[in-house]
This record gives structure tokens, sequence and C-alpha cells, in this order.
């Protein structure tokens, strides 16, 4: 029992009370779920606020966050800023999770919303039966054009007058045309409807926004392996690759950006592609690329491979090789397991592989200093030292470690007179 005079002469600490109400968001950790405009705007109605005060008032100040007191033209760049003040403002914790914010690492956020404000016209009605409508994340994301649950085009305009909803409104999505003139039915079905495609990907996306709510966001080191094993196979080239996804080629080429800034858009595609869900290319198929990730992501294991059939499954793969050079990654990778499992299994074939690989490695780093110290010598006698340029273009080597280790064993093998570095 609480000592109530105590608890007023402040000697028992009151437990901390939240400034807003704790609103629960609606339908989180599904594909219906919430934005967080549409519950900035609740929570507001909910206190008698305007959005506009509610943002300005409360939440601008706790964050230090000038642009978000003039904050309606931007709010959706600044979402980072709000979703942590409406969480301090409500005690939650979950807010974040309304927006694309735990994929960031993975997908850019340019171009991740589409410019206006748009609707599930059939979802609006039956919302607003079962209380009140709201905006839902999905119709946000800008390469979405369909609802996946009635198979309808997403409207953006008025059907009668044509106004459109800005992005940055402070209104919630209503069931009538918010132009007084107008009052137009705003739950009017669209006319035409999406292809087959348009829906798949539709749902795609909607398991992506709700797997971000449960905290099941890739990693982007795996994404990675996803692809370079799914995607690339897929193309002639890289600058192939580049022209079907819509990407440019300099973001293909630059490893680590190429995936970790990928827009939703682009997965959206490569999964139609696949022919795989947005949620199972993420998940399930990295997992079938690190076969140990396996049951701990998707649930389910792979049957067990046995050490006999692993083996007779290797010699296969050598065998089919004929004589070209095989190292322990190829080997992995042509029988779709990862290298740690390989080694482990069988450590022999292996380790003799990479003995035959050092090998060869071996071989061709000597052959490599002995055309520098020829280099070198012509050079001389040519009456300059060699530069580190020309070595380059003769070697065919790409500048770093392995290019520098070189030139040093080369100098050392010449006591170093020969070298203009
Ligand atoms: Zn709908
Ligand atoms: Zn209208």
């Amino acid at each position: 029992m609480i000592d109530i005079e105590r608890l007023l002469a402040n000697e028992l600490p009151f437990p901390p009370r939240s400034v807003c109400f704790p609103l629960e968001p609606k339908a989180a950790g599904t594909p219906r779920m919430e934005s967080l405009r549409s519950y900035a705007i609740r929570l507001s109605a909910e206190h008698n606020l305007s959005a506009t005060r509610l943002l300005s008032e409360l939440v601008a100040p706790l964050k230090r966050q000038d642009d978000l007191a003039k904050l309606v033209p931007s709010w959706y760049s600044m979402k980072k800023a709000l979703s942590a003040g409406l969480n301090e403002l409500t005690m939650r914790t979950d807010l974040d999770k309304l927006t694309m914010l735990p994929w960031e690492n993975v997908m850019a956020s340019e171009g991740l919303y589409f410019p206006t404000m748009r609707w599930c016209p059939e979802c609006v009605g039956e919302d607003g039966r079962r209380g009140d409508a709201y905006e839902h994340l999905l119709w946000n994301i800008g390469c979405n054009k369909a609802c996946p649950y009635h198979k309808g085009l997403l409207r953006e305009a008025c059907p009668h007058c044509g106004s459109k909803p800005a992005r940055d409104t402070t209104r919630n999505v209503q069931k009538r045309c918010p132009i007084r003139a107008c009052r137009a039915d705003l739950r009017k079905p669209m006319d035409g409807t999406p292809t087959e495609k348009d829906i798949y990907v539709a749902g795609n996306i909607g398991r992506v926004i709700a797997d971000g709510y449960q905290g099941k966001s890739a990693q982007p080191d795996r994404l990675r392996q996803v692809w370079d094993r799914l995607v690339f196979p897929l193309f002639d080239s890289k600058v192939d690759a580049a022209h079907h996804l819509g990407l440019t080629e300099g973001l293909i080429y630059q490893s680590g950006t190429y995936t970790t800034r990928l827009k939703l858009k682009h997965w959206a595609q490569l999964s139609w592609m696949l022919g795989v869900s947005l949620s199972d290319l993420l998940l399930k198929e990295i997992a079938q690329i690190k076969p140990h990730l396996r049951p701990a992501e998707t649930g389910q294991s792979k049957p067990r491979v046995t050490k006999r059939e692993l083996r007779n499954k290797a010699f296969t793969v050598a065998r089919q090789r004929k004589g070209k050079k095989l190292s322990v990654r190829r080997l992995a990778v042509e029988m779709g397991v990862c290298t740690t499992r390989l080694r482990k299994q069988l450590p022999r074939m292996t380790r003799g592989l990479s003995q035959e690989r050092r090998k060869d490695m071996a071989k061709a780093r000597e052959k490599k200093i002995t055309v520098l110290i020829q280099l070198a010598h012509r050079a001389r006698s040519e009456g300059f030292p060699l530069s580190k340029r020309a070595a380059q273009s003769e070697l065919k080597c790409r500048s770093g470690d392995y290019f520098e280790g070189l030139l040093a064993e080369a100098s050392r093998r010449l006591n170093g007179e020969y070298f203009a570095f």
C-alpha cells in the first residue's frame, strides 16, 4: 500500500508519468499498420490540440529542433526526431516503427515515400465503420500502387474536384473531401484495376512493414550476399543489372553502397523478378545462402546432409570442373553451402584446396617479382629509375597492399638502388 502522506510530503517518488496519453498505434505489427503522421494527428486530437501545436509546442522544444516547429512542410524528413519526441512524450518505445526507420540501414530514404497523400477508398470505409479511419503506412510507400486487401488502386485525389491533400497535411484521411464546396465521397473506388504485379508488390511491402515492426529487418551484409548470389547471376553484366533495376551504374559498382542504399522499389522489383515475396527474399533466401542461420530465422531447418553425401557432392563438383582451378569458396558456392561448414565437414579436402591455392598464389607472386626486377634493370640501363606508375601499368596490378608488398620484395632483392621510391 502506498503511504499517501509520505507521498504528498515528497518522501516517496511518484512513478514517472507520460506527458501525453500513450495511445495505441492502430494495427501495429501488421501490413495495415498506421503511419507516424496519422498517429501524431490522432494523438493531438485526443488532447484537443491541432497537430501543428502538438509538434511545435511539445515535440520541437524536446528535441531542440527548430525545424520541427515549422515542421509541417517537412514532417517526413524529420521523422527520426518526430518519432523520438513522440516516444518521449507518450513513454512508448515503438513509435519509430510506424515509419520505415527499422529498415534505414538497408533502404535509401530518398524516393521511398510518395510525394502526396494516398488512400485505399475501401480501407477508409472499412476502418471508418470500425472506428476512426487512419492512414496506413503502406499507402505512403512510393512504389506501392495498390491495396493488397481490396486489390484496387490507391486514390490520391478527390474523385469529384480533383484536389490532392498535400503530403504534409495535418488532417488525417477522411470519408469526405475536405474542400467545403465539394464534400464528395472519398470512398469511391478507383476506375481500373491494378496489375497482378502491383498487387504482389503491395503484399510484399505490407509484409516488410510488419516485419519492420516485429524487429525482423535484415542486416546489410547479409543483403549483400543476396545481391551477389541471386541478383547478379540473372544478368549478363553489372551494367545490364543496373539497366534492368533502374539503378545507376555507379550505385551498382560501389560495393557496400549498392546494398545499403537500395530503395524499397528496387527490392520490390527484384522480388517480382525472382518470383518470391519480398520478405522471403530478405529473410529466407538469405538463410539459404547461410544455411547455419536458417533454423533461428525461418523456424524450419534444412534436412541434414550427412558427411558422406557432402563428400560425394564435393567430388562430383570437382569432377565437373574438369581440371579448372577450384577454390574452397568456389566449391562452397557451387554446392550451396557455406565455407565454414565445408571446412568443418571436409577438413582434408578443403585443406588440400587451400594449400594448392596458396601455392598457386605464391607462384604468381614470384613471377610478378621477377618481372618487376627485369623492369628495374631495363629502366636502369635506360638511365632513369623505375617509377611506381610504370611498374603498376606493366604488371596490370591495382595499387594497394599487395602491390606495395611486391615492390618491397623486389626492392629488397636489388638492395633498393634500382627504384625511384
Ligand atoms: Zn484497401
Ligand atoms: Zn473534392
